[in-house]
């Protein structure tokens, strides 16, 4: 059994072929996936997938890229956040099969929104996380600093993952200090990325979760190509080098960590 624990299937780049992608990780003992929205036209779009496939779960969200969907400057560092944007996701978020809210984070390497704007919507997100009881699925991007300041400001009780981590030890310590989990996806695979080896073969297991990021990030030997779930397996690969263990074993552990984070085997769902 292998957990994709994030997943852009709404992604345009499966429009055509998205039935088969799924069948496709299925054959490939992805059992459970989470699909996650950026903003709310492809949140929506991720409830309709979840709902409509037996082992596909949704996040819903507003990335950091589109933070400005959500939110205005209104005046230098005065930002207005649009309410009614807010509030849709909220009802979103209540709805069937939807088990986190995300994807949410920083990203000061494209900047895609203005900083201050990506830092209200982050901490909105937080805070209507904690009142709804759902994780939260980070993204992080030469934002270290500001992240870490925005959630230790939050709510204290919050649950959730570093998604595609590929930051220092320094943030994974911190992470995990928090009670944060770590997911790897497939830059793990790369040569060119070798720090994070380190840090996965030093951290604790039950706080670690596999993905894809697909369509984006696949991992060695697919690099370059569009990602898919199914591809999930060469990142369970990977670790189990780093852990001395078979892929069985991780896909396992992994797989129940991320069940535990989601809730899933809770609540029935
Ligand atoms: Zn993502």
């Amino acid at each position: 059994m292998l957990f994709d624990s994030h997943t852009h299937l709404e992604s345009p780049r499966f429009e055509g072929d998205r039935e088969a992608v799924i069948a496709r990780a299925r054959e490939a003992g992805v059992t459970r996936m989470v699909t996650c929205g950026s903003d709310l036209p492809t949140s929506r779009a991720c409830v309709a997938l979840a709902q409509a496939h037996a082992g596909l779960y949704a996040a819903v969200g507003i990335h950091p890229h589109e933070a400005r969907s959500a939110a205005q400057e209104v005046a230098p560092g005065d930002v207005a956040l649009d309410e009614a944007a807010f509030a849709e996701l909220a009802e979103l978020a209540g709805q069937r099969r939807i088990v986190a809210l995300g994807e949410m984070g920083l990203d000061y390497h494209y900047d895609f929104s203005p900083r201050p704007v990506q830092r209200a919507v982050l901490a909105h997100q937080l805070a209507l996380a904690a009142g709804l009881d759902l994780p939260v699925i980070l993204h992080n991007r030469e934002s270290d600093a500001d992240l870490r300041r925005i959630v230790d400001a939050g709510p204290q009780e919050l649950r959730g993952v570093l998604h595609c981590f590929l930051a220092e030890s320094a943030l994974a310590e911190w992470a995990l200090g928090r009670g944060l989990y770590l997911g790897v996806a497939g830059p793990i695979t790369f040569r060119s990325v070798t720090h994070l080896d380190e840090i996965v073969r030093q951290m604790p297991r039950e706080r670690l979760l596999i993905e894809t990021d697909c369509p984006y990030l696949a991992p060695e030997p697919r690099r370059g190509r569009r990602n898919e779930p199914a591809y999930v397996a060469y990142v369970a690969e990977h670790v189990a080098r780093l852990w001395d263990t078979d892929s069985d074993t991780v896909a396992q552990l992994t797989a129940a960590n991320a069940s535990r984070l989601f809730g899933l085997d809770e609540h029935g769902r």
